[in-house]
């Protein structure tokens, strides 16, 4: 009798009460008896085969004396806010056995499972419209009847978990200082237009309990230069200098043999003042040490670097989104490219459980959308997206924005279709193009459980934590 528990009891002796009554619970399609609801996560069974029965959609079970009348049954969606979102008026019933343990002069009638979405997408898909609702992480499902609450269950993350919130800073760069912003037309328009993205990446996410927050801005490409001691070589100094001049100003270091990239960076800055901030790259395929890091702020005008060390070169790149980003390929993906690196650098808040979300004009080459700097051990780029215009142009259904947080959260550079199992439905397929219902917009529990571990409060940089106390 585990399908039915508390509504079982109590209606044991309301057989013979003055008033009709109702005693009601919700079930999964499983028949396990639910305290709470969360959001579909499954390809629906009117849309082919499962493989499994969907464990989110919930059946409302009615228990009661033959004569109650069960008219005008309403399942209604609140928001996080407690705002009405959704509604079904006059949802269907059907007879059905009543479980174990229930009197025998009582009926039993349940509605369909109704299914939880983010998106209008899923609720107005003709296959599923009557038991679709809009839902949002932290609202509450409510069941009633002829203006009665039956029975409401607040909507939470998988297993009846409370949210977790993902914070995000997200900077939408200008081309050019004063320039268009890469997305909106004008500040207003891009703030507008990340809002929109945030709310469908947090309506994606929400079916693993997490919602994403931060407050879009509009920002100029950083001033600086990114000073990289020991590019393209990957090697530990041989001696020599390496110095830095601006007008009048200048300093400079002797490199001692075998000295690390990163001990000269670091004397660099000193001798700079302490202004520069340092970071320590990880080593790529190709080198024997990592090379580091410098970000000097500041107009580059007659800025001159030179190393005289030959096994120490130092390279000077400057960020310039004019001609698009580059970005990493296979051999890189951790290191970054100089251009990535000075985008990322400038902006580092030196906090890597928040995400900095990049919105640029444009990648280099057109065939990239949307890339991710995930943590990985010693890499200094930690929790960043970079996507382009065209990857917010392609709308609310590319999902590229959710897509690439899912490579942070889940701490998972590929896909699970690079190792040959092709999950067309799953978020994290690398086709994140396909604009359907049967697109890669859903997340398994396994995927759920995974992000928690990699990312959740325990984690070593836990990007998804409890939401702030004063929210709301
Ligand atoms: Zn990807």
């Amino acid at each position: 009798m585990k399908a039915l528990g508390v509504a079982a009891l109590l209606l044991a002796g309301l057989a013979h009460a003055e008033t009709p009554r109702i005693a009601v619970t919700a079930a999964n399609e499983r028949g396990v008896e639910r305290a709470f609801a969360t959001l579909s996560r499954t390809l629906p069974q009117e849309l082919g085969e499962l493989p499994d029965p969907d464990d989110d959609a919930l059946h409302f079970l009615l228990v009661s004396s033959p004569d109650a009348t069960q008219e005008s049954l309403e399942a209604l969606t609140l928001d996080a806010r407690g705002r009405p979102l959704d509604v079904q008026v006059n949802l269907r019933t059907e007879a059905t056995t009543c479980p174990e343990g229930v009197a025998p002069e009582l009926v039993c009638r349940r509605t369909p499972a109704l299914r939880l979405v983010a998106d209008e997408l899923e609720r107005r898909h003709p296959a599923l419209e009557r038991r679709s609702l809009r839902a949002e992480l932290g609202g509450r499902l409510r069941l009633s009847s002829a203006g009665r609450r039956l029975l409401e269950l607040p909507i939470t993350g998988p297993h009846g978990k409370p949210s977790l919130q993902a914070r995000l800073r997200v900077l939408v760069l200008r081309a050019h200082p004063g320039g268009a912003p890469a997305v909106g037309g004008s500040e207003a328009g891009a703030r507008q237009v990340m809002e929109r993205e945030l709310a469908t990446a947090s309506g994606v996410w929400a079916q693993c309990g997490v919602e994403l927050t931060g407050t879009p801005m509009v920002v100029d490409p950083p001033r600086g230069q990114l000073v990289a001691v020991g590019c393209g070589a990957g090697l530990p100094a041989s001696g020599g200098t390496v110095s830095v001049a601006q007008g009048a100003k200048r300093a400079q270091v002797q490199t001692r043999p075998g000295e690390s990239p990163l001990s000269v960076a670091w004397r660099l800055a000193d001798a700079l003042g302490g202004a520069a901030p340092v970071f320590e790259n990880q080593r790529s395929a190709a080198e024997a040490v990592a090379s580091a890091d410098l970000w000097l702020r500041g107009a580059a005008s007659s800025r001159t670097v030179v190393s005289t060390d030959p096994s120490l070169p130092v390279c000077v790149t400057e960020l310039n989104l004019g001609d698009g980003l580059s970005h990493f390929g296979d051999g890189d993906a951790f290191v970054g490219t100089p251009e990535e690196r000075a985008l990322l650098r400038a902006f580092d808040d030196a906090d890597p459980s928040t995400v900095e979300v990049f919105v640029v004009p444009r990648f280099e080459r057109s065939e990239r959308i949307g890339e991710s700097f995930i943590v990985a051990p010693g890499s200094s780029l930690t929790s960043a997206v970079v996507l382009d215009r065209s990857a917010i142009a392609a709308g609310a259904r590319s999902f590229a924005l959710s897509h690439e947080l899912g490579h942070v959260f889940l701490a998972m550079p590929g896909h699970p279709d690079d190792f040959g199992v092709d999950q067309s439905w799953s978020l994290m397929d690398a086709d994140v193009a396909e604009p359907s219902i049967f697109g890669p917009r859903r997340l398994s529990l396994a995927d759920c459980a995974r992000a928690l571990t990699e990312a959740g409060p325990n984690a070593l940089v836990p990007v998804l934590r409890p939401p702030a106390k004063a929210a709301r």
